[in-house]
């Protein structure tokens, strides 16, 4: 029935109207936490590129982590600033490495906020690649089926240590597989693996880089990581993902993606993770300094859009604030 039968203003009309009708809704349930531990660090350090992110120690990780549990976010991702970084990488798998020392703080702190480990190499190698790297002239090769030994020997021992979900974010093939057979070789078949399976080589990871110190010493991400072009490779992707085993998928970054957000949960039915990354966190950050944008309002409305193209869980900065705008 056309106007002036039909008005959709009349549910616009009050707060409590549009309350009633609204189709999406925003919760810090949805929300994860990611935070940047650093081994042998006493303080927080500001991570500039990042306003309100800082570089934590064990001790400053635990206490955040009791206070996203208080403003009711259920998890904390981890990422780990090694003491020391090689070649291969080994600090990612030592069982004393900085994940694995802060997982185990964090779970005995508080036993119900769910600890999700970032599983990747680039926080640990002296190159910044996110796994075996092999020089030959001015060729340089990361490759795909050595680096899938190291990230099983990470995946465990980060289970080991306590780690509830473990994430995979290096976008070697078959790793989901791997990471699943070895876990389960070591009696780990309870712990659930996150996919990062649609992850595309994104301009807007540039603070993260900072933040991780992962910047590649050479070369860039684009034989591993997924060109921005491609929406259908995304879907083939994830569904492979899901064939190795992965429990949840996940998109990243989030919002120049949110039509794969839509077309990965459509086709798949997957509990779905978004990355809403760091870029995409320090753009509103940057507006709202200069006094360009309602940082409030604009979160918010970032957030919820990426709820409705389709996530169920979002991976963000923004958490700790936007939990407390929506108390
Ligand atoms: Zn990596």
């Amino acid at each position: 029935m056309p106007f002036p039968q039909t008005r959709l203003r009349r549910l616009r009309a009050t707060r409590a109207l549009r309350g009633l009708v609204r189709e999406t809704h925003l919760s810090a349930s949805d929300f994860v936490y990611p935070m940047f531990v650093a081994h042998g660090l006493d303080r927080r350090e500001p991570i500039a590129a990042m306003p309100g992110v800082d570089h934590l120690s064990i001790a400053h990780a635990v206490a955040e982590a009791g206070e996203a549990k208080a403003l009711g976010i259920p998890a904390v991702l981890l990422f780990g600033l090694p003491a020391a970084k090689d070649e291969e990488g080994s600090g990612a798998w030592d069982d004393e490495g900085i994940v694995q020392l802060a997982t185990r703080a964090i779970k005995d702190a508080h036993p119900d906020v769910l600890v999700i480990t970032d599983l990747c190499l680039c926080e640990y190698t002296s190159h910044g690649h996110c796994g075996v790297v092999r020089v030959d002239g001015d060729r340089v090769t990361v490759e795909n089926d050595a680096t899938l030994e190291l990230l099983t020997r990470t995946a465990v021992s980060q289970a080991r240590a306590g780690a509830d979900i473990i994430a995979p974010s290096d976008m070697m093939d078959g790793r989901v597989g791997a990471i699943r057979a070895a876990l389960d070789d070591d009696g780990l078949t309870e712990t659930p693996i996150m996919a990062y399976s649609a992850k595309f080589a994104s301009a807007f990871y540039g603070p993260f880089r900072e933040a991780a110190d992962s910047t590649p010493a050479f070369g860039d991400r684009r034989s591993y990581q997924m060109d921005p072009a491609n929406g259908s490779e995304a879907v083939r992707e994830t569904k492979l993902d899901i064939d190795e085993g992965a429990d949840i998928v996940m998109v990243k970054p989030a919002l120049p993606y949110l039509d794969l957000i839509r077309r990965i949960k459509d086709e798949t039915e997957m509990p779905l993770a978004a990355y809403n990354v760091s870029g995409e966190y320090a753009m509103v950050k940057a507006a709202a300094a200069a006094g360009r944008l309602d940082e409030q309002a604009a979160t918010l409305e970032i957030l919820t859009g990426i709820r409705r193209a389709g996530a169920d869980i979002i991976i963000t900065y923004h958490a700790k604030d936007a939990a407390k705008w929506l108390q």
